[in-house]
């Protein structure tokens, strides 16, 4: 990635660069000639772009850190952070699942087990249902047209 100074028709040289750890990246470059300075800033966005292309940004390559941390933070299991937002619902009103409900969930492909569990629990708590059964779930399913869940 270079840049050109139009005036002077010169490859700007790189000057400073600044990685605040917030995803952002700014590049400072200065022309020799004039030394006009020109900055080039992006965004988290455009920054993983620049990182996962392996650019070289002032000879070295841009250090992959601040974005590695989110990708991986995106490669959990999303089950878990389902069932981190489940326990604010049982805060607001107690759901238990009775034992036939119970193992019809298991039969919910796990990946999917967390999300599925929370719709039910909502549609119990909003209707003030305090018991999940297989009965309350063919309701939740028709009413919420979740047919296959
Ligand atoms: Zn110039």
């Amino acid at each position: 990635m270079k840049f050109l100074c139009l005036t002077c028709d010169e490859v700007m040289a790189f000057a400073e660069r600044q990685l605040p750890g917030d995803g952002t990246l700014s590049v400072i470059f200065t022309c020799p000639a004039c030394k006009r300075e020109i900055a080039m800033l992006t965004n988290p966005m455009e920054t993983q772009l620049v990182t996962s292309l392996g650019v070289e940004i002032g000879g070295r390559t841009v250090s992959q850190q601040p974005m590695q941390q989110t990708r991986m933070g995106m490669d959990s299991p999303r089950e878990d952070a389902f069932e981190a937002t489940e326990t604010s619902h049982a805060a607001r009103g107690p759901v238990t699942w009775s034992a036939e409900a119970t193992e019809r969930l298991d039969n919910v492909p796990r990946f999917v087990r967390g999300m599925v569990k929370r719709i039910y629990a909502e549609y119990a708590t909003e209707r003030e249902i305090n018991v999940i059964t297989p009965e309350v779930m063919d309701r939740a399913r028709s009413d919420l047209g979740l047919e296959g869940m």
